[in-house]
This record gives structure tokens, sequence and C-alpha cells, in this order.
């Protein structure tokens, strides 16, 4: 999103009682932007990285490592920068959850020439020193996928106590302090949200059950604590009960610009079923308020932790309030593709208001479009601002926004915003954030690499929406890339008509094979990808870049490197205080992230996460002779 709209959140009863306005001129305001975008031609490939961040502040004597609550001071200074020369610098910086987070992304949008592979990483260290620049002496930016001891006692700097009597989470572990102040809208979600579903929400992750876990884990959270908490806490599970533990956590996103609308179409549904073999790969968080988690990855949690659902919602009660079941909480993954050819691939249930569809299709949208943005507007608006109540519906789209921006999925068909030169786009959203700059410059080339794939071999991977659900489960499963496998389709390089041989379309497959190939059986995504880069002309400073990403990739898939995930495992259960009983100790924590701050800052290498071969031809700029000379568009 843009830089966020300043404004007065209207309190919960208020939304509540506006939210069947702000569905209503949603859908006349899509409507409306659809009439007049629907026929956009001619945009070209564009594309861009956002990469969260944790500000994390070391006490060398105490030996701990918190989170560092400074971000809006940091951010402050950062935004000044934009406000004084927004066409000329380099960064783009935005709030994120917590008080501890910043998102950046890059200051213009990459294009569509091969030699911009050279930059991503470059940048993406700017980025990192631009806001390390503003920290004090030991406040460390890190690309953190969870904090270790969110939630856990004593994690924040300056020092916090949870609020179970505040305004926006009640929660016993994550202070409102916590949550970003410098915009009303992150605490008026955290509220709405618990407002709306009746209740806090529960969050319950298995534990890692180390030999000296006891059997059942079950903690204790004192005599005081309101029977919600202790109704919710499952045995066996690391339990938390607010939207910081999710919304707290980074990740690594990327948005492409389509020539039209139906290129934007194809690129949402083709994306899809990479979406859990992307998290599998990037898996980079299995610890939880200070424990050692069954898991590997962030998003259940994330789920979970937004999950506004009523009872009657959810099944666990008769509908009478509402008026709808619905099976996920509105983070989750797509329920629908949107291009003709996904459309027979559909096989979950979609739910949705008829009136609204109807609505859709009477105004000209196709069928599957106008499933997908009914299915959306089964939401109820969870923020509102008292200033953007009422609104030109022929210009404005905040109310449609409203809703699509609380429809947290693994992917985003986003429109042009009104009156811009920006075009359809398409937001891949799953994967977790690597702690260096070189991992995630290796996931955004190889992801960006791929729609080039896709488009000019014209590859289908299209899977059942079923089968791309039972992969978000299986991915992150502790050590899914080595011991899980995943639905995939078989044959993505020929058309359907010479594909009836009688095989089926999709079968399980390892990560390794997905991304590497098996032989006979399956080309290998990133074969695909080589190839399609022999086929061009690519100067030797691109080729020496985009290999050691692709290196990097293959390796991580075959087990030959570890996971972000595996490799934090690792660290953890063979450090000296560590007692077999899943604990993170804040000595324990404050070793694991010095060391990760080390290996950022390359003052030790970490062969078995990266291998040996990390160097990139990265550079801030292309040089204009380079750009020009070797004009190669993907
Ligand atoms: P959001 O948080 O809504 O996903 P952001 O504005 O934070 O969106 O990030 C969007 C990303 O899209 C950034 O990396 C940005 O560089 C990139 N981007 C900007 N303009 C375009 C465009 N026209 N096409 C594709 N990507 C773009
Ligand atoms: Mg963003
Ligand atoms: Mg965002
Ligand atoms: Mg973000
Ligand atoms: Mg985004």
């Amino acid at each position: 999103m843009g830089l966020l709209s300043e404004g007065s959140p209207l309190s919960w009863e208020e939304t509540k009682n506006l939210a069947d306005h702000v569905r209503k001129h949603g859908i006349i305001q899509f409507i409306n932007l659809y009439k007049r975008l629907r026929d956009r031609q001619g945009d070209i490939l564009k594309w861009g990285d956002e990469v969260e961040y944790m500000l994390v502040k070391f006490d060398d004597e105490a030996k701990t490592a918190k989170l560092s609550l400074r971000a809006a001071e940091i951010l402050k200074t950062l935004n000044e920068k934009e406000y004084n020369d927004p066409d000329n610098i380099k960064s783009l910086w935005r709030p994120e959850y917590g008080a501890y987070m910043l998102e950046g992304t890059p200051g213009k949008p990459y294009g569509g020439l091969l030699v911009h592979f050279n930059v991503v990483e470059a940048n993406m260290k700017y980025r990192r020193q631009e806001a390390s620049k503003l920290l004090e002496p030991n406040e460390v930016l890190m690309s953190l996928t969870n904090f270790p001891r969110t939630g856990a006692h004593d994690f924040t700097d300056p020092p916090t106590h949870p609020t179970p009597n505040s305004e926006s989470s009640k929660s016993l572990f994550f202070p409102d302090e916590a949550i970003y102040p410098g915009h009303p809208r992150f605490k008026t979600l955290t509220r709405n949200i618990r407002q709306r579903r009746g209740e806090k929400v529960a969050i319950n992750i298995p534990i890692y059950k180390d030999k000296n876990v006891r059997s059942p884990f079950k903690e204790d959270f004192g005599p005081l604590i309101e029977n919600e908490s202790s109704c919710a806490a499952k045995e066996d599970h690391i339990y938390m009960d607010a939207m910081g533990f999710g919304m707290g956590c980074c990740c690594l996103q990327l948005t492409f610009q389509a020539c039209n609308i139906e290129e934007a179409r194809t690129l949402y549904d083709q994306l899809t079923p990479l979406c859990p073999i992307m998290l599998a790969l990037t898996a980079a968080s299995p610890f939880y308020r200070g424990y050692i988690s069954d898991v590997d990855c962030r998003w259940n949690v994330i789920s979970c932790s937004v999950d506004c659902r009523t009872q009657e919602e959810r099944g666990l009660k008769r509908l009478n309030e509402n008026k709808f079941r619905i099976s996920k909480s509105r983070y989750d993954s797509i329920d629908s593709y949107l291009s003709e050819q996904g459309e027979k691939y559909n096989d979950v249930p979609l739910t949705y208001d008829d009136e609204v569809y109807k609505q859709l299709t009477d105004n000209g949208i196709d069928k599957l479009l106008a499933q997908h943005i009914a299915h959306l507007f089964i939401r109820d608006t969870v923020s509102l601002f008292s200033e953007k109540v009422h609104q030109n519906d022929l210009e404005d789209t905040d109310h449609f926004e409203n809703i699509q921006s609380t429809n947290w999925q693994t992917m985003r068909f986003k429109p042009p915003p009104p009156n811009s030169s920006i075009g359809w786009r398409v937001e891949f959203r799953p994967c977790e954030v690597q702690i260096t700059d070189f991992e995630n410059a290796a996931i955004v080339c190889f992801i960006v690499l791929l729609t080039r794939v896709i488009l000019s071999y014209k590859l289908n991977l299209l899977i059942p929406i079923s089968k791309v659900d039972k992969n978000m489960a299986r991915a992150q499963r502790r050590n899914a890339v080595i011991a899980e496998t995943f639905w995939f389709r078989r044959d993505i390089t020929s058309d359907v008509k010479k594909q009836d041989d009688g095989q089926p379309e999709c079968t399980e497959f390892t990560v390794n094979e997905i991304i590497n190939g098996k032989d006979g059986v399956f080309p290998g995504l990133i074969p695909l990808v080589n190839s399609y880069l022999a086929s061009m002309d690519v100067d030797a400073d691109t080729h020496c870049t985009v290999q050691a990403y692709m290196k990097l990739i293959q390796k991580r898939a075959s087990g030959e490197l570890l996971t972000t995930a595996a490799w934090l495992r690792k660290e953890v259960v063979s450090h000296p205080e560590y007692k077999n009983d899943s604990v993170i100790t804040q000595r324990i924590n404050y070793d694991l992230l010095k060391k990760v701050q080390k290996i950022v800052s390359n003052e030790i290498s970490c062969p078995e996460l990266l291998g040996t071969c990390i160097s990139s031809k990265t550079n801030e700029t292309i040089p204009a002779a380079v750009a020009k000379a070797e004009k190669v568009p993907m």
C-alpha cells in the first residue's frame, strides 16, 4: 500500500454498523474501476520486492537481544528523505505491524531487462545500510521472519509488560506498546478483529517434543488468568493470543506488472501452485514465544492471528447473526483461479453473496472474476476512518481497497490504482524472509525468472485448488523440503490436448524433484529457467549473478544446504545452555542472533546455509553503457 492515509478510526460499533455500506460502495467502486481499466493494454514488465525487517537491541553485558520499539522514530527520518526528494531516492520505507518493524522497497520498480538482476541485491544492501545508519549503538536491523522470543518474558527494549486489560490485544504476552504507535491502523485492526470474533484470537502451534519437554506440555498462566486463555490453550502446543504473534512476523513479497488484465490473471493462477513450494523452500520461522515449535513456517500463525470469524462463521454454532459459514481466515491461501485455463481446477466450494455476484456479472464482469471479488467481499471491514466513510464511487477506490487489502492471501490480484500510470499487477506473498540480502535477492530473481519462463514457454502448472491447500499444510511441517512430497502437475510443458496419455494430471514430487527435475519424468524448474536463459544473450555479469542465485535455490531444494529454519534449529539445539526442553533462553537467543548478525555482515561464513559461492556481481547502478549494449528484454 502507499503511504497510509491519516485519519480518525471509528469505534468497532460504528465500523460494524457501516459494514454493508463499505461493501456496497466497494463493489460499485470495483465495477467502475473495471469498466475504466479492463481494456488497458501495453504495460510492460515492472516488478519490485518488499522486505520486512526487525530492530534488535543487543546488550553485550547482560547477553540479551530484544526487540527495539523505535521503528516509528527511524521511519520518521527515512520518510523525510522521501518527502524532500521523492523522484531520486533509492528506497521507500513503510510502517508495519510491530513497533519494532520496518518495510523497505526499492525506490522505483525494476524493469524488464535481465541486467536488472544485478541491482536487486545491491539495493537490498543499500536499504539495510541506510536504515542502519540511524540506529543506536548495539541496535541492529535484521531480516528475521520471527524473533525467537516474541511474547516471552522481557522481550522488548525498552522493557514492557503485557497488557491483558488494554484496548487492543488483551494479550497475556504481547503488550500493546509493541504494536506500531505511529499510525492508528494497526491498533484499530487488532481491536476490531478481536471484537468481531467475540473473543481473543487463539493460536496453537505444536511444540517440538524434545526429550525433556514434559508430557503433556501444558503451561500454567497463573491463578488470575481468565478462563478464555486457559480454555483456548491446547496441550502440547505453544499458545499465543494476539495479532502481534503473526502480523509481527516479517516476510518477503514480490509484485509484478502484467501487460494487460489477461496476463495478470494467467500469472496469478500459474504462480499459485508455487506458493506452498516456495513456502517450504524459504521456511525460516521455527521458534515462537521462546519455544522451539514443530513447524518451520509462520503461515498458520499469521492466519490464526487475524482470524476475525465468529463462532457461527467457524461452524461452532448454528448460523443466526451471521450470513455464512466461512472455511478460512481472511489470511490464507487463495480459493479460486482467475484464468479460463484455471476454471476446471476450481474444486473448492466458494462462499459468496449471490446478490453481489449477480451485481458484478450484470455489469459485464465474467464469472471467474466476479466470484473472486464476491468471495473477498464476504468479509466485513475491520478498520474504517471517519474521513473515508463518504466517497465518490466514480473516482475513489478506498472502500474496495479496504476489503481487498485485508484479505491477506498467498496471491493478490491488484487492479491499477486510480489516476496512475500503473497497470494490472499480481503479488506473490508466501515467502519467508531470509537473513541475508544474497538469499533474498536469489529468491526474488528466481520467481521473476519463473514468470518469464511461464509466459514465454506457455507452461501450465495448474492443479486443483484443493491440492494447493493440502500442499500449504505440508509446506509448514518441520523439514518439509526434505521430508515431504507435494502435489504438482506432472506435465507442465505440453498443452492439454497432447497430454491425454492416461496418466493422472498431477502427482507427488519432492521439492528437489520440482526444482531440479526428475530424470525422464519432470524437467525441473531451474533447468527450465536455465534453458530460457541460454536462449537469451546474457552479459557475463548478469550470468554470474543469476547463476549464483540459482545454485543457492538448487542446493536448498536438494538438501545440500540447510533451510533457514533447519539452520536455526541446529544452532539452538547445539547451544551449550540448551537443555533439550525446547526453551530458547535469553542467552541462547542472544548468541543465535549475534551469530546471524556476523553472517550478515560477512564477519563469519556459513557454508551449510549459504554454500561457498555467495558473491554475485551485484551493483547499485547498472552502468548506462551496459544497459544500452545489453538491452536484452526478458
Ligand atoms: P503492498 O504493500 O500493497 O503490497 P508496496 O507499495 O509496499 O505494496 O510494494 C509494492 C511493490 O511493487 C514494490 O516493490 C514496488 O517497487 C513495486 N512496484 C511499484 N510500481 C510497480 C509497477 N507499476 N509494477 C510492478 N511493481 C511495482
Ligand atoms: Mg508494502
Ligand atoms: Mg503490505
Ligand atoms: Mg508488509
Ligand atoms: Mg505487499
